[in-house]
Parts: structure tokens; C-alpha cells; sequence
């Protein structure tokens, strides 16, 4: 495997108010392409983690570097550039905009990225295997669809690494396979992921299992891969 480091966590914590403390001392690298699952009971601090490397939030203290730059050094609006560029988000509630309908949910995040291109938002819905669907609201769509919609939208500016918060916490089993059909994809271009998953089967589809418990990092176990088809 490539060993470049594209993600540095170093002595990382996070406080919040009334002295909660989310994360203690996390220490953890991760290369470029790699695939890795963080588990943890709820609490444990999988989404807080997750937050500080996709550069929605800034540690308390420690140091966090992404594809080489300090993310604590950044403004406010820089960081909000930097993730853009370089970060795909999919969370387990889809937050898809209710009075957009796919087409125009994968185009409002090409807005963001100050591209408007309608021909490559399709390509995108086409690729989850929703182009049939392009001019429905996401209340007519199953969970599994729309966070299929959302996988589009996170992939709209090719990011070097999605982040992945539960994201098949609200699907059935088939679209929960579809969904992780679309991550062993993602992986195999050379995407690098990072998935919170409650489910043992999904957490060793990657390559690495980091476990959380109380803030802390507990047990990392490195998995062996199989060749898959
Ligand atoms: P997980 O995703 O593993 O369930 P979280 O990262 O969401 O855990 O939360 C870790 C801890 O931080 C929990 O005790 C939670 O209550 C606390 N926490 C998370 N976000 C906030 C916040 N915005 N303000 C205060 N406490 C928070
Ligand atoms: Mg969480």
C-alpha cells in the first residue's frame, strides 16, 4: 500500500463547555487511499473525531494536519475552502434540501464549489444508480435513495477523502448493500475513507478498524484483506 500520510492527528483533544471532554489524546495516521472504520459505543467521540478531520471543527488542542496542511493555523473561511475542496461528507440523516429536487440537490453543492455544470451533476446521480430519478424531491424517494443522492452530492468535487458518519445507520440490507457497493467503488479509484459504522460486517470491509471508548482510542486492528471481486 501507498504509505503517504494524507491525515496527522497528533495529541489531539476536544473540550466542550462544562468540561465534557469528546476526545483525549488521540493520536492516529492515515494514508492516502486507505480505508479505515472507526466503532466505539455511542458517545465514545466517533463524530467529533470524524468533525476534526473533515475540517467541520477545530480540536481543543493537539495538532491535526490534512494532505499536509494545519488545519488549526486556518481562518474560519479558509478552512470552509479547504474542506470543500478536499472533503466529501455523508452523514446518516441525509439533509437533503426537501424543495430541491436530485438534480438540484447535487447542483446546490456544485454552487459551493462555484462550478455549475448540469451535464456532470447527472453523470454523478447516474453513477449511485439514480438517473431515472433526476426531477424527484427527496420525500419521494426511499432512505436509501436519497443517501445514495447524497453520495452523489459528497462526490461532486472529486474530494481526496469521504467521510462517512453511520451511513447506513437508516437503510435496509439491500440498500444498505447498494450503498457500500458505491464505497468498495470509491475505494478502488483510490478515494480515502473513513466510516463510522455500528456493524462489525461493514467496519471490516476497510482495511483498519480504530476502536474509540470514552474519548480515548482504544484497540486499532489492522484487517486482513482478502482479494474481493
Ligand atoms: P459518538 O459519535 O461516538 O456517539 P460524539 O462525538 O457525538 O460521540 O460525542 C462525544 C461526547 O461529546 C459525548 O459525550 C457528547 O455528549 C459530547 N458532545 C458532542 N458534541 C457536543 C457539543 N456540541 N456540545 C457539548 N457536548 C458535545
Ligand atoms: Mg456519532
Amino acid at each position: 500500500m501507498d504509505q503517504e500520510i494524507l491525515v496527522e492527528v497528533m495529541d489531539v483533544t476536544k473540550s466542550y463547555n462544562r468540561g465534557v471532554r469528546a476526545l483525549e489524546h488521540i493520536n492516529l495516521s492515515i494514508a492516502r487511499g486507505e480505508w479505515v472504520s472507526f466503532m466505539g459505543p455511542s458517545g465514545s467521540g466517533k463524530t467529533t473525531l470524524l468533525n476534526i478531520i473533515g475540517c467541520l471543527d477545530k480540536p481543543t488542542s493537539g495538532l491535526v494536519k490534512v494532505d499536509g496542511t494545519e488545519i488549526g493555523k486556518l481562518s474560519g473561511r479558509e478552512l470552509t475552502r479547504f474542506r470543500r475542496e478536499k472533503v466529501g461528507l455523508i452523514f446518516q440523516q441525509f439533509h437533503l434540501v426537501p424543495y430541491l429536487n436530485v438534480l438540484e440537490n447535487v447542483m446546490l453543492a456544485q454552487y459551493f464549489h462555484s462550478m455549475a455544470d448540469e451535464t456532470s451533476a447527472r453523470e454523478a446521480v447516474e453513477r449511485v444508480g439514480m438517473g431515472g430519478r433526476l426531477h424527484h424531491l427527496p420525500s419521494q424517494l426511499s432512505g436509501g435513495e436519497q443517501q445514495r443522492v447524497c453520495i452523489a452530492r459528497a462526490l461532486i468535487n472529486e474530494p481526496m477523502i469521504v467521510l462517512a458518519d453511520e451511513p447506513t445507520g437508516n437503510l435496509d440490507k439491500e440498500n444498505e448493500d447498494l450503498v457500500m457497493e458505491l464505497f468498495r467503488s470509491l475505494h478502488r479509484e483510490g478515494h480515502t475513507l473513513v466510516v463510522v459504522t455500528h456493524d462489525d460486517e461493514i467496519a471490516r470491509m476497510g482495511q483498519r478498524i480504530v476502536r474509540l471508548s470514552h474519548g480515548r482510542m482504544v484497540t486499532q486492528e489492522d484487517l486482513v484483506c482478502a482479494p474481493r471481486s
